[in-house]
């Protein structure tokens, strides 16, 4: 018997709750956010009375405490918003659940990520007996899982990895996240940050650029940004070199972004507009397309993988693994676009990993401490098949 609690009813809460809804590890499932009437939709559309709901404010702990001690859940689901990642894993330790998310904690008034907060919890989660699982959606996630991949079957040791993120989807409108606005803005207008020989190298946003092929999309512009699992996996890997993450952007995309900024929509800080305080980009949110609602219109595919050069008996090898998801195929699965289906399946993956015994332990761990090989047997018939070159030209 295992009981499931996600919390989060947006595009990825969707895909996290129609996945775990049908697989039969899980006995009992609620899923539970902000705005009930929006998990309510959700558990209708899957039907059979299979998902529970519930409302609650997960930046308090004591409205999740009594939630957590009502439902009991066995695992704790988080994909609400990486602001409430802290408050949700003191609520799994005060109530002995374990907890999974796919986006590591931001605090709200600071665009700023870093596992350091959340590994803190090291202690405390080893001493409860309790699992925490951090970063487990595509991104991070199924790219970390890739290099522990690589790194068990095809490499004695990486020394440069590069993960590729492209979306070559097209929704039809002027402006649009794919996921979560507000996250997605913070995250993409921070300046770029990779790991080159024992150091962290700073550029300005979008500094570095340059033009990549990807398996069946053909040549996008792609861009060196930060993103959170660097700072796992050169941890693990302590034989990596350098380590960079790239992400493809249109130039309309990149345009409107500068304008927003230009124009302080961007801005994180409180400020008053007819007596009441706001933030423009919780302002800006509200006015942008729902992620969510993209997907109806969305064509073309996504293509994310990790890039890989390092050392095998001896010789110098490259190695290239990866997922392409098309838009319409997850939208007519899920009712969602790639974004959010290439999120939510390995999250739901990932908790059926934990109920399943395989991937277990006391402690905070990032996905690639647990092993690759029964995650990714399942990842294809999930919908997110994979695929590997080797020693072809890896162009990084
Ligand atoms: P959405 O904004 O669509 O959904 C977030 C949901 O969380 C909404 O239903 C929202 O409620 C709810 N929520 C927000 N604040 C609270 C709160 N205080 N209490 C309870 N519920 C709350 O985001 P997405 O579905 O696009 O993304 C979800 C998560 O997935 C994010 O953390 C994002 O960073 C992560 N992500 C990870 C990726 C990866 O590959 N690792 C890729 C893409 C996303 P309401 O409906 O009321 O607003």
């Amino acid at each position: 018997m295992c009981k499931a609690l996600i919390i989060g009813a947006g595009g990825v809460g969707t895909v996290v709750t129609q996945k775990i809804a049908a697989d039969p590890v899980f006995t009992d499932v609620m899923l539970a956010s902000r705005t009930k009437s929006k998990c309510d939709a959700v558990a209708a559309a899957i039907g059979g009375g299979r998902v529970k709901t519930a409302q609650v404010d997960a930046d308090s702990v004591a409205e999740l405490c009594e939630l957590f001690r009502a439902f009991q859940p066995d695992i704790v689901v988080n994909v609400a918003l990486p602001y409430q990642d802290l408050t949700i894993m003191d609520a799994c330790l005060e109530c002995g659940c374990n907890y999974l998310d796919t986006a590591n904690y931001e605090p709200k008034d600071e665009a700023h990520f870093e596992y350091s907060w959340q590994w803190a919890y090291q202690d405390r989660f080893k001493a409860a007996g309790l699992t925490a699982i951090l970063g487990c959606g595509f991104d991070p996630g199924v790219t970390a899982i890739f290099t522990a991949y690589a790194a068990k079957h095809h490499f004695d040791e990486i020394h440069y990895l590069d993960i590729v993120d492209c979306n070559a989807g097209n929704h039809g409108m002027a402006f649009a996240t794919n996921f979560n606005p507000e996250i997605n803005i913070r995250e993409v207008t921070q300046k770029g940050r990779y790991f080159e020989n024992g150091k962290w190298v700073v550029t300005e946003p979008h500094q570095i650029h340059r033009p990549l092929n990807y398996p069946g999309i053909g040549e996008r512009e792609s861009y060196v940004i930060y993103h959170e699992e660097l700072e796992s996996l050169v941890k693990n890997y302590p034989t990596i070199k350098r380590a960079r993450f790239w992400m493809t952007f249109g130039q309309e995309y990149l345009t409107h972004l500068r304008v927003i900024q230009n124009i302080g929509m961007a801005r994180i800080d409180p400020i008053i507009y007819n007596g009441v305080e706001i933030v423009p980009i919780q302002f800006l949110k509200a006015v942008l397309p729902d992620p969510k609602s993209l997907g109806a219109n969305y064509h073309g595919q996504t293509s994310i993988g990790c890039r890989i050069r390092g050392i095998k008996d001896g010789k110098e090898r490259t190695y290239y693994i990866y997922n392409n998801c098309d838009h319409e195929t997850a939208f007519k699965e899920t009712g969602t676009q790639a974004v959010s289906f290439t999120t939510g399946v390995p999250a739901a993956l990932g908790a059926s990993m934990w109920a399943r015994g395989l991937w277990r332990g006391a402690g905070v761990f990032n996905v690639e401490e647990f092993d690759p090989d029964p995650f990714l047997a399942e990842l294809g018939p999930q919908g997110l098949p994979w695929h590997e070159l080797f020693d072809t030209d890896i162009e990084v």
